[in-house]
C-alpha cells in the first residue's frame, strides 16, 4: 500500500494514456491551428453522439456555459433565477454575472434542488431555475419540468458533474431548455486545462449560443450581436477527443469501485451512504458519505494517509459572497456532515478496502471511547 492516498491524482491517470496525448499534441502543434478547426468540430460530433443531442457546443469552461445559457434565454437585469443553496459557486455566480438575481432554494435530503420548496420562492420576476445534478446524481427531471411548465419557467441544467448520466434513456442536460457541462480537470471527463460544453435541442438557441461565444460573429467581421469570447482552446478539444475514447471504461471502473465501497460500508449504522450511485442517472463523480462526526473522521483518515474532500463546507447563502440570513436547514446540515471519499479510475480495489477498514476503525474506536 502506498504511504499517502490522495483524494484525487491527475498525474497517474494521464500517465496511462500519455502516448496518445503526446501524439495528439504533436499533431496540433504541426497543424498550427489553435482556435476552432477540426478538433473542435470533432468534439461537437463526439459529444453530441454520446449524449444523443442535436446541438453540442464546446466552450471555454462550465461557468461560461451557464452564462451563455442565461444570455441565450434572454435572462438579465431584474430577473430572478431559482438556484439550489448547495452547489459549486458557479451556479449562482453566473446568474449575478448576467445581471440577474439568484434566489436560493433549500435542497432535499440528498442535496438536490427541492421543487416543493421552490413554490414559495416564485414572484412575478422569476424567469427560470437551474437544477444542479450534484455529485453526479440527476434531479428527478419529470417533476421538475412539470413545476417549470406550471410557472412558465426556463430550465437550465447545471450538469457540470453529470457528464454521462442518463435518466429514462435521456442524457443530463437534454431535459431542460439548455444543459451545461464542465470539463474542468477534476470532472469525470476533464480536459488538461479549462473547457466546457453547452447542449440544446433547439436550433434557435444553438445559433444564438454559437454567435455569442464568438463575439457575435456569423462570419469573419460580421457581428450580429454583442457577444463575448468563450471559445474552447483547440488543444483542449483535441485532448478531450483522446480522453473520450476511454470515458466509458473509466466510468465502469468508477461504478465498480462505488459498488465495492457500498458493500464494505453497508453495516455502518453511523454513516449515510450515497443515494442510487449505481444507477444510470448517477455518474459516480463523487462518493459522498455523511456523518455527524465528519470533521473528526476527516482528520483521522488524514492521519492514516487518506485524503478526502468536502463538497461543500458552506452552503452558498452562508458564504461571504452571497450572505443571506435566512436558513436553509438541509443544505446547512449536508455541508456540516458530508465527506467525499477517493473515487477515480486508477484507484485500486485494495485501496478502497483499506479506506473502508480505516473508516470502521474510526467508528469502533469512538464507540470504545464512548464518543
Ligand atoms: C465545476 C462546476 C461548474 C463550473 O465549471 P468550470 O468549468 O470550473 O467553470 C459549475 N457548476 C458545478 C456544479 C460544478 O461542479
Amino acid at each position: 500500500m502506498k504511504k499517502w492516498l490522495p483524494f484525487l491524482e491527475l498525474g497517474p491517470l494521464h500517465q496511462q494514456i500519455s502516448n496518445e496525448l503526446e501524439k495528439k499534441f504533436k499533431e496540433v502543434l504541426r497543424a498550427g491551428i489553435f482556435s476552432a478547426g477540426k478538433e473542435v468540430a470533432l468534439l461537437e460530433k463526439n459529444t453530441g453522439k454520446l449524449l444523443k443531442v442535436p446541438y453540442a457546443i464546446p466552450c471555454s469552461n462550465g461557468t461560461d456555459a451557464l452564462e451563455l445559457a442565461l444570455a441565450a434565454l434572454g435572462i438579465g437585469y431584474g430577473d430572478e433565477i431559482i438556484v439550489p443553496a448547495l452547489t459549486w459557486i458557479s451556479t449562482a455566480e453566473a446568474v449575478v454575472n448576467m445581471g440577474a438575481k439568484p434566489v436560493f432554494c433549500d435542497v432535499d435530503q440528498w442535496g438536490l434542488l427541492d421543487v416543493s420548496e421552490a413554490e414559495k420562492l416564485i414572484t412575478n420576476r422569476t424567469k427560470g431555475l437551474i437544477p444542479v445534478h450534484l455529485y453526479g446524481k440527476m434531479v428527478e427531471m419529470k417533476g421538475l419540468l412539470n413545476f417549470a411548465h406550471q410557472h412558465q419557467l426556463k430550465v437550465i441544467e447545471d450538469a457540470a458533474q453529470a457528464f454521462g448520466a442518463f435518466q429514462q434513456g435521456k442524457s443530463a442536460g437534454t431535459f431542460g431548455d439548455i444543459g451545461c457541462f464542465s470539463f474542468y480537470p477534476t470532472k469525470n471527463l476533464g480536459a488538461l486545462g479549462e473547457a466546457g460544453l453547452v447542449i440544446t435541442k433547439s436550433n434557435d438557441l444553438a445559433e444564438r449560443i454559437r454567435l455569442m461565444l464568438n463575439h457575435g460573429q456569423s462570419e469573419r467581421d460580421i457581428h450580429e450581436l454583442v457577444g463575448r469570447n468563450s471559445k474552447i482552446d483547440t488543444l483542449q478539444a483535441a485532448f478531450l477527443n483522446v480522453k473520450l475514447r476511454h470515458f466509458t471504461s473509466w466510468q465502469n471502473i468508477r461504478k465498480r469501485l462505488a459498488s465495492l465501497y457500498l458493500e464494505e460500508l453497508k453495516e455502518m449504522k453511523a454513516l449515510q451512504l450515497p443515494h442510487h450511485i449505481l444507477e444510470a442517472d448517477h455518474t459516480a463523480h463523487l462518493f459522498t458519505i455523511r456523518s455527524d462526526q465528519r470533521d473528526a473522521l476527516k482528520a483521522y483518515l488524514k492521519n492514516q494517509g487518506i485524503g478526502t474532500a468536502v463538497h461543500y463546507p458552506a452552503s452558498l447563502p452562508k458564504t461571504k459572497a452571497f450572505y443571506n440570513s435566512s436558513s436553509f436547514p438541509r443544505a446547512e446540515e449536508i455541508s456540516r456532515t458530508t465527506l467525499s471519499l477517493p473515487l477515480h479510475p486508477h484507484l485500486k480495489e485494495e485501496e478502497v478496502i483499506f479506506i473502508c477498514s480505516k473508516i470502521k476503525d474510526f467508528f469502533n474506536r469512538s464507540k470504545k471511547e464512548g464518543l
